[in-house]
């Protein structure tokens, strides 16, 4: 098995909207904002290469909304989704499962592209399958008031028409040790309904990818919760008996968000679980 960083380009988003409750003074030290108050953010996604099977987990923001509505986002940055397949050798046509954490659009949106003549949408990967669960989908389709401005129909209507839409097993256990895909899957459901966060096994260690449970590194501390979140008190109970777990079993964290810091692992202190190291991809990655 070989894991690879697939970058697919930064945005932006209001510092204080991504930590909620926690005053500017005590966040702008760990994701400093701009002029605009919006603080940096990746949409960096993980390809998994094991076997015959190359699975996508997450695949960032697209490229088919308008040129208004990327203006609210500030795209900066030069990667794209194919740069960095490339870059690995690889091309979207090879990607055999896209599996996504939930379906907020900085997450799926890169599933989905406009058709040949700009009539209509098609999956933007021809030979994958798209993975979700029956929860999550549901939830998606018939978005609450407040997060519906995150599920875009245009994301999701495509995958299902195309026949290319598969679910994730969901036992009812919150953590199912072993799914389809060859990774474990923790469910989560204080962001949106039924997130997803892959646990892989590799060389010896548990990489998680954290998605928007633990955002960036400045999202560690447990009261950092982002305002975007739907259930904020249920995601204080996920993230705390998540990060002890974490700190216990020395996970290593895969920051999607995170336009600085790539992994880390982290530590128990008097205060809780903190931070202990950042790494790069190439020490624990080998790439
Ligand atoms: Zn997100």
């Amino acid at each position: 098995m070989r894991l690879y960083p697939i970058e697919t380009g930064n945005f932006k988003l209001d510092g204080g909207a991504m930590f909620g409750v926690v005053p500017k003074s005590l966040w702008n030290r760990t994701n400093p904002a701009d002029q605009n108050n919006m603080i940096d953010l990746a949409a960096r996604c993980l390809l998994i290469e094991d076997g015959d099977r190359l699975v996508l987990i997450d695949t960032g923001l697209g490229n088919k909304q308008s040129e208004r509505f990327f203006s609210y986002y500030f795209l900066w940055g030069d990667h794209s989704i194919d740069k960095s397949l490339q870059r690995h050798g690889f091309h979207r046509d090879d990607i055999t499962d896209v599996f996504m954490t939930h379906l907020h659009f900085d997450h799926c949106g890169g599933s989905i592209q406009w058709n040949k003549d700009r009539t209509g949408y098609e999956p933007a990967f021809k030979n994958a399958r798209f993975w979700t669960n029956k929860d999550h989908w549901q939830w998606a389709l018939n978005p609450n008031k407040r997060e519906k401005a995150s599920f875009l129909k245009e994301n999701l209507l495509p995958m299902q028409e195309s026949g290319q839409l598969h679910y994730i097993e969901n036992t009812g256990d919150p953590f199912l040790s072993w799914s389809s895909l060859g990774f474990g899957i923790l469910f989560v459901d204080g962001h949106t309904e039924k997130q997803m966060l892959p646990h892989i096994q590799y060389k010896g260690k548990t990489i998680v990818f954290s998605a928007d449970l633990i955002p960036t590194v400045g999202h560690i501390p447990l009261p950092y919760v982002m305002g975007y979140d739907m259930r904020p008190l249920v995601t204080l109970d996920e993230k705390e008996q998540f990060l002890n777990r974490a700190a216990d079993e020395k996970y290593i964290l895969f920051f999607e968000h995170d336009a600085h810091n790539e992994l880390c692992t982290l530590k128990h202190t008097e205060k809780g679980v903190r931070l202990d190291e950042v790494l790069s991809f190439n020490e624990v990655f080998d790439i």
